[in-house]
């Protein structure tokens, strides 16, 4: 095995024994779309597949790298392909990716992925402030067109 090989397993380790990195490096690898049927509603509200959502509350973002995040204005949370795979389908990431991609193939989207740049859609920061602001949930509703109750 050459040097170069050898250091590239060892990224590949590394994220997968780094909590955090491995839920970066998860929410590119698979797409949230994949799990989430309405992918036409991009702008839309959908329903939240998290907690028991009559109307939809959620809304989905996408990331520059390709990463889709979905944030609930319900629960006042994002979630990613991470949340779904461990906590709707109840599986192991790790076995989930390792069942999906080849080392190589993984290895290829590690190059993609950037773990130091923040993850948090400004709309976040905005929904936080709703404690702060008296009309936040109006005002998120003119500017992101998404119906909060
Ligand atoms: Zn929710």
């Amino acid at each position: 095995m050459s040097e170069q090989v050898k250091e590239k397993s060892n990224k590949l380790v590394d994220v997968f024994r780094d909590h955090k990195k491995l839920k970066i490096f998860f929410s590119r690898a698979v797409p949230l779309t994949e799990f989430i049927e309405d992918v036409k509603a991009v702008s839309a509200s959908v329903p939240c597949p998290f907690h028991s959502d009559s109307t939809p509350s959620a809304k989905l973002f996408f990331d520059e790298d390709g990463t889709v995040r979905l944030y609930c204005f319900t629960e006042h949370r994002q979630f990613t392909s991470f949340d779904y795979v461990t906590k709707i389908m109840g599986e192991d990431p790790i076995l989930f990716l390792t069942r999906r991609f080849s080392e190589s193939e993984m290895e290829g989207i590690l190059h993609k992925v950037t773990f130091s740049i923040s993850t948090r859609p400004i709309i976040v920061d905005l929904d936080e402030a709703a404690e702060h602001l008296p009309n936040v949930e109006e005002f998120l509703a003119k500017v992101y067109f998404v119906h909060v109750k």
